[in-house]
């Protein structure tokens, strides 16, 4: 590995907690989505290396030690982690922004700080996690055991990467599963310094892999029938094709999936501080957030207000280099992603939405940028309120009533996400029952990262972050006795 601030290369992969070959001479790019420059490499994973990761996880796991240790052994390996990733904070935000363009202000809470705050957060789940309880039974005690789900998948997108690693990899640590990561091949970098502090813990061999790559390895690892888990962020599209072939195998699957989240404001509502809040609610991360509040609801009487307040925010965002201070909005990933969010600003015109501010127009001559853009006359029926922009691109619509506010918010494939904004907080937990998603907020929209965190509907199956984060990498076995139970002090672990 070559290293230069936010410049960093790889020509190995981790492999079963080793540096290998890769086994082809594929590489990854990593280009700058601001300048447009190589800011590194890393090799692409191919199948003989899936093979070679799921091979070193299972066989870790069916006959290593770290299934074997007590998970209070497992987690002190993960302290260690802990302290080390501690110090590599800035570093790691900074080579986040360069990797895919969040603003720094952003990767250093959003991204790393938040990475790190999840290995915390899931240490301190463990320390009360039930890894082994007594029931009373109709046939006497049961005795109730959380066993590690086995070798795990998991497969993560470039948004929020560290981020979305950490409550994947952490709990199934934890829980005494082997784990092999698939980053994007946007972000393979932050992945595999990760793999690096992961080396300085030495875990058991076997017990992590890191294998960046584009969807046939992701593939390549849900199909394998060595894995008995995939864990999975990313699109619904994605997520429902790595469900069906999950469904072949009966191989168990968590999905975080796509949202388009609905920002009700109630007559009530304070329209400064609201509009203040969907600063970050709805254009955190450049827009290319899950749970980004990007439709924004509002009666016909506040609308023409509530209008006016998001163009006076929108057009005071500072746009550009990501890695400066200042910056509100930087450069969306990829090329791809940039000309898919302009096909958006165009399909938006088309339908006959009102564009309020900003346009299809690249607002920089080099670099993925797309314009803070304002929609409004919009119907919920439009492709800008119905699919995923994953840019900096608000949608505002209009609602008769509360009752109304209710169904649009609810007339979406998604689930993922969703806010209030109004003077009564108690009303706000209210419309909060109404409103078909995972999370909610009552005049803001964040994430609590020790709070059960997944979506309804096609915005994905399972949960997590915290205790339920956890309850995702155990299987439970329940076992009898012909007779009087062991006490459990004296019950010992074996054989597992
Ligand atoms: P994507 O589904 O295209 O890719 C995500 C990951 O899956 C990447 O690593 C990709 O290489 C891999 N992949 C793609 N096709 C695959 C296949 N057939 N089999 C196995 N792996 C495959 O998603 P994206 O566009 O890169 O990421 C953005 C999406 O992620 C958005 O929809 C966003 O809402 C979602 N997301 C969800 C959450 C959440 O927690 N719910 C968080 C962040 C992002």
């Amino acid at each position: 590995m070559t290293d230069n601030s936010a410049h960093r290369c790889y020509d190995d992969l981790f492999i079963g907690g080793r540096w290998r070959k890769p086994a082809t001479s594929e590489r990854l790019n990593v280009i700058s989505p601001h300048s447009e420059e190589s800011i590194g490499h890393a090799p692409a994973a191919g199948p003989g290396d899936v093979e070679m990761a799921v091979d070193a996880a299972r066989q870790a796991f069916d006959h290593g030690p770290w299934p074997r240790w007590e998970p209070q052994e497992r987690m002190r390996k993960v302290e260690e982690l802990a302290a080390i990733y501690a110090r590599h904070l800035d570093d790691m935000a900074d080579l986040i922004t360069a990797e895919m363009g969040s603003p720094r202000s952003f990767s250093r809470l959003g991204q790393a700080a938040g990475a790190a705050s999840l290995i915390h957060l899931t240490l301190a789940a463990a320390q009360t996690f039930p890894w082994v309880e007594r029931r009373q039974g109709v046939l006497g005690e049961t005795h109730l055991r959380r066993a590690p789900v086995g070798v795990v998948g998991a497969i993560v997108p470039w948004n929020v990467p560290q981020f979305l690693i950490m409550p994947k990899l952490i709990p199934a640590l934890i829980a005494g599963c082997t784990v092999v990561i698939k980053p994007a091949p946007e972000t393979p970098l932050d992945a595999l310094w990760l793999a690096e502090m992961i080396e300085q813990i030495e875990l058991p061999q076997g017990v992590v892999s890191v294998l960046p790559g584009g969807p046939a390895i992701g593939e390549a690892l849900v199909r394998h029938p060595g894995v008995d888990k995939i864990a999975f962020t990313g699109s619904s599209s994605t997520g429902r094709r790595i469900a069906a072939l999950c469904g072949e195998q009966l191989k168990r699957v968590g999905l975080e999936l796509g949202g388009k989240s609905a920002a009700i404001i109630l007559d009530d509502a304070d329209i400064e501080k609201t509009v203040g809040g969907l600063k970050t609610a709805a254009l955190m991360n450049n827009g290319q957030a899950c749970v980004a509040q990007t439709r924004i609801l509002v009666s016909e009487r506040r609308h023409d207000d509530v209008v006016d307040a998001l163009a006076d925010m929108m057009s005071a965002l500072q746009v550009g280099d990501p890695a400066d201070e200042k910056t509100d909005i930087g450069p969306l990933v990829a090329q791809r992603q940039q000309h898919r969010v302009q096909d958006y600003i165009r399909s938006g015109l088309k339908d006959g939405a009102r564009l309020v501010l900003g346009g299809e127009d690249s607002p920089t001559e080099r670099g993925w940028y797309v314009r803070p853009t304002l929609f409004t006359g919009a119907v919920n029926d439009m492709r800008i309120a119905r699919e995923e922009i994953f840019g900096p691109v608000l949608t505002v619509l209009t609602y008769t009533d509360e009752a109304d506010a209710i169904r649009i918010a609810n007339d979406s494939d998604y689930g993922l996400a969703g806010s209030v904004w109004t003077a009564d907080t108690a009303h706000g937990l209210e419309i909060a029952a109404g409103v078909r998603t995972g999370t909610y907020g009552i005049n803001m929209y964040t994430l609590d990262i020790s709070a059960p965190f997944g979506g309804f509907k096609q915005s994905g199956i399972g949960r997590e972050f915290g205790p339920e984060g956890l309850a995702e990498y155990v299987e439970l076995q329940s076992v009898l006795c012909k007779g009087k139970m062991p006490p459990l002090t004296d019950f010992r672990e074996a054989a597992r």
